[in-house]
């Protein structure tokens, strides 16, 4: 299959990253990359999705991944993926001698290993320039569950209608599930046998870079994980701790030890991001030098520096966050004439290990399996967000009371424009039609 014949299948069938921001694939698809990489690393605590979809998948991920190279020219795909996950390395060894192109990767057991620039770099040795993207030393990233879903769309005409997630924390019974977009976060923990702990707080994402999330927000396209965690957790507090309270405490106690600069995942690769230096022009408001602030744009917000390195508990990432958001607010270009240094010599000592992460966080005792189950999950109600991915939203194609199948196409997004269609996760009749989203009842 050529590139001119791939693009439409994919904007045509809503896919978009699994993941992150919902990046639409089609756009990914660039005839400059040489190399191609399977992001399995799977790197924030908890999360057990991608390991069993490409356990449980290995041929068809693979073999879509080598249809793609040959489609933008690719010399090379390779599988990044931790030693741990025994299983799903296993299977991709099983079908390698089938493909042409693909190897494995091994990354360390570290966090944040799936951050694409420290993957580039363990997988390939290069380091994506700072402000840059991985297109720019010739590669593309891509996500387990979107290369499925594009092998979906092509051998199975199916689009995406569904979302895996992994629930874990305070459930029952922690399990990885195939759910219909659109049922709410809640319906989700209830299958999961619904939470162990009174006034249960549920993270959208991983500890690490998750957010707190409304119980009757929907499943979208980029839903990975749901952690639910008890109301004093240290990661609940982290996150609902206020910026003003955040500055106070840097300007107290902020002893400028640059821990939070030596084990910065970014700055060991040689970018120019130095927390330590952010916070002393923050908490003093002394700006003598203006590139500690303006670097603040190459962080990547993977949230060592506040939730493992500073023994203050100080926030960094959060402060660096708002500052950055302001700095994007403001129109400031990301800096182009950055200096960028080779990366730390002792960096392989520096990294920090995913078992101490976790175990600091407190999240030992919820590190137990949360094995894949893709049953049916029949659903009552969706409703299906009109922007689930960069870019425009998609238009709605469909008005109360009509009568949709599943898998209809009922949003999609103008030809000239950035984004991808959307389709009904259930069949039922279209209740409510608005700007942001279709609601659907069984
Ligand atoms: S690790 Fe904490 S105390 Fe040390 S420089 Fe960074 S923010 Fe300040
Ligand atoms: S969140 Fe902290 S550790 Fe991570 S890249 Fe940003 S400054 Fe560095």
């Amino acid at each position: 299959m050529n590139l001119t014949e791939l693009i439409p299948i994919l904007k045509q069938n809503g896919i978009v990253g699994a993941g992150g921001a919902g990046f639409p694939t089609y756009v990914k698809l660039d005839k400059k990359a040489d190399t191609l990489i399977l992001n399995c690393a799977e790197c924030e605590p908890l999360l057990k999705l991608h390991r069993q979809v490409l356990e449980k998948y290995a041929y068809e991920i693979v073999s879509t991944l080598e249809m793609i190279a040959d489609a933008v020219e690719a010399k090379e795909v390779i599988i990044g993926i931790k030693p741990s996950y025994k299983k799903a390395v296993a299977a991709v060894e099983a079908v390698l001698s089938s493909m042409k192109k693909t190897k494995i990767g091994l990354l360390p057991e570290v966090y944040p290993a799936g951050d694409e620039v420290i993957l580039i770099y363990e997988t390939t040795g290069r380091v994506v320039p700072p402000g840059n993207i991985p297109i720019s030393v010739g590669v593309t990233v891509f996500n387990v569950e979107t290369i499925l879903n594009i092998y979906n769309a092509i051998h199975k005409d199916e689009p995406v209608i569904s979302k895996y997630i992994t629930v874990t924390g305070e459930v029952k019974n922690p399990v990885t599930l195939k759910v219909p977009l659109g049922i709410t976060m809640q319906e989700v923990v209830d299958l999961a046998g619904g939470a162990t702990v009174e006034e249960p707080v549920l993270i959208n994402g991983g500890p690490m870079t998750g957010m707190i999330t409304n119980p009757f927000d929907p499943v979208t396209k980029t839903t990975n994980a749901i952690l639910v965690m008890p109301k004093d957790h240290y990661i609940v507090s982290k996150r609902t701790s206020k910026i003003s309270i955040d500055i106070n405490r840097a300007m107290s106690v902020c002893c400028q030890c640059r821990l939070c600069t030596d084990l910065c995942s970014r700055n060991l690769l040689g970018h120019p991001i130095e927390p330590h230096m952010f916070m002393r022009a923050a908490s003093s408001g002394v700006v003598d030098d203006i590139k500690p602030m303006l670097n603040t744009m190459f962080c990547s917000a993977c949230g060592l520096c506040e939730l493992y390195s500073c023994f203050q508990d100080l926030s960094p990432r959060t402060l660096i966050s708002a500052y950055k958001s302001g700095l994007r607010a403001k129109g400031v270009p990301i800096p182009k004439d950055s200096e960028f240094k080779a990366v730390a010599k002792d960096r392989e000592f520096r990294m920090v290990p995913k078992s101490r992460l976790t175990a600091r966080l407190g999240l030992s005792k919820y590190n137990f399996p949360a094995p894949l189950v893709e049953t049916e999950i029949p659903a009552k109600k969706v409703k299906i967000l009109l922007s689930q991915h960069i870019g425009a939203p998609a238009e709605a194609l469909v008005a109360p009371k009509d009568k949709v199948k599943k898998g209809q196409l009922i949003a999609e997004v103008a030809e000239d424009k950035l984004g991808v269609s959307i389709h009904a996760s259930i069949s039922g009749t279209v209740v409510e039609v608005n700007e942001k989203y279709i609601v659907i009842k069984a």
